[in-house]
């Protein structure tokens, strides 16, 4: 059932014209991973390589992503990674909020289909969108960072996870540390302890 959906999602953000990133995209990315896993990532946007592969964290944002993943025992099949945004927006920059309106219904449809346990989201624009979903207060990721949330969604116990975007911490040993520590914390999240 969920499969299904999740093949549905595909499918629609493929050929989908809803907003106008459709005319600047080479691929939709609309996301991939375990669809059995109760862990779900959420990123911000496709960049350029996503954009050419059709594939989600494929370059060096991802390339971290798969870094912090391994160091707390995970790997790519082990998640479902997806963006809150299923096209690249031109040079990359900042998604427009008509874009994230006209386009989270996917992000939606995906997280109702897999029924994550977790949700991590990755960003400002990630974490603001998902907050909003669930009602709770957004200060920031500075703020919210490192904290899990709990929340309902469709009926069901989840726990938001928010952290900074890994693109960020490319540039920032700062981001990059306060990111391998929220890491941590997720590990132990979700070993239980
Ligand atoms: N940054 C994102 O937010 N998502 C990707 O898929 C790649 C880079
Ligand atoms: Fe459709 Fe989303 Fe792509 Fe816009 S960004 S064209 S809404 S899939």
């Amino acid at each position: 059932m969920s499969e299904k959906v999740l093949d549905c999602v595909v499918a629609e953000v493929k050929d989908c014209r809803k907003c106008l990133l459709w005319k600047t995209r080479k691929n939709a990315v609309s996301g991939e991973g375990n669809s059995k896993s109760k862990i779900m990532l959420v990123g911000e946007a496709p960049g350029r390589q996503e954009d050419l592969t059709g594939r989600p964290f494929v370059g060096a944002a991802g390339k971290f992503l798969e870094t912090l993943l391994d160091e707390i025992g995970l790997s790519r099949n082990d998640v479902f990674i997806c963006n809150v945004l299923k096209c690249r927006p031109p040079q990359n920059r900042q998604p427009r909020p008509d874009e994230i309106q006209t386009c989270t219904p996917y992000l939606n449809m995906q997280i109702k289909a897999l029924k994550p346990r977790v949700v991590v989201t990755l960003g400002n624009h990630s974490t603001a969108h998902v907050f909003a979903e669930v009602s709770l207060p957004f200060k920031g990721i500075t703020q919210a960072h490192g904290k899990p949330q709990k929340a309902t969604i469709a009926g069901r116990k989840v726990t938001i996870f928010p952290t900074y975007h890994p693109a960020a911490a490319l540039y920032n040993g700062a981001y990059r540390k306060q990111l391998t520590e929220d890491f941590q914390v997720l590990r132990k999240m979700l070993a239980g302890e």
